[in-house]
């Protein structure tokens, strides 16, 4: 057993040493528990518009106040490796995204991404910021979503997290409140990340239907948050959901 499992582990080396990425050790059918994949508009980052196609990891160690995809907590099953490449390579869709829940959760999760990345996809993943991104190959393009102080989660942030940011990758603040505003703008201050990243993306708290509220986070008006960006003239992006107005926003798999 010991000396298949070494084989793999060989296997698996072999293209990512090629490239320069990370390899990650085990057999071709370890496994991910996975919530959903779903083909569908990128709403958010640089790459907002663009047909992508989402893979959906199960579980998340953090309990956000704003949280819109809680169903991701629990609900999922386990997938190899094998068939969830299968699965995306079958769609010529090029740009892959790689989400949760916290996807980095799952160690296994870095298998996925050297295959995918091997394979010529450009693959983002979206990550709280929680969980250390050391591992993360650096080809793909890490969207760090730094949690701000009404989310309720913002003491579990990994701050060496911002010191491997690459000039590709891109930070989001999700804002539900004019604190959380400020607290956005000094961090992005304080760690020059305009300078660091890609870009860095301001975010409202989406504002539901009467009746739809997500318990314990009001929803921020983007106008509003629009007015505070321009009156302190911040060189960062107002990110609306796009998703969130092309399909209703309680939809799943979009
Ligand atoms: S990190 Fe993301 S998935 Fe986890 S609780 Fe917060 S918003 Fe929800």
């Amino acid at each position: 057993m010991e000396v298949q499992v070494l084989f793999w582990a060989f296997l698996d080396m072999l293209p990512s040493l090629k490239s320069g990425g990370n390899f990650f050790f085990g057999p071709p059918d370890m496994t991910l528990r996975i919530n959903e994949i779903f083909f569908s508009i990128q709403g958010e980052s640089t790459w907002v518009g663009a047909p992508c196609i989402f893979v959906r990891l199960a579980g998340c160690p953090l309990r956000c106040n704003y949280c819109d995809t809680e169903y991701a907590f629990r609900e999922g099953s386990p997938r190899t490796i094998d068939s969830l490449v299968d699965e995306v390579m079958a769609n010529p869709c090029r740009l892959v995204e790689i989400t949760g829940g916290e996807p980095l959760a799952q160690r296994n999760v870095h298998a996925l991404i050297g295959r995918l990345l091997d394979a010529g996809r450009t693959v983002l993943i979206e990550t709280s910021g929680a969980i250390d991104t050391e591992p993360v190959d650096r080809r793909a393009h890490i969207i760090l979503d730094i949690k701000t102080p009404d989310s309720g989660e913002s003491h579990r942030m990994q701050w060496a997290n911002l010191d491997r940011l690459q000039p590709h990758d891109e930070v989001k603040f999700v804002i539900a409140s004019r604190g959380d505003y400020e607290y956005a703008r000094e961090t992005t201050t304080q760690h020059q990340l305009i300078q660091r990243c890609r870009a860095v993306q301001f975010s409202p708290v989406h504002e539901q239907r009467a009746g739809l509220e997500i318990l314990g986070a009001r929803g921020l008006a983007p106008r509003e948050l629009a007015a505070w960006i321009l009156a302190d003239q911040l060189d960062v992006r107002l990110q609306l959901q796009m998703h969130k107005f092309i399909w209703d926003p309680q939809t799943r798999g979009v």
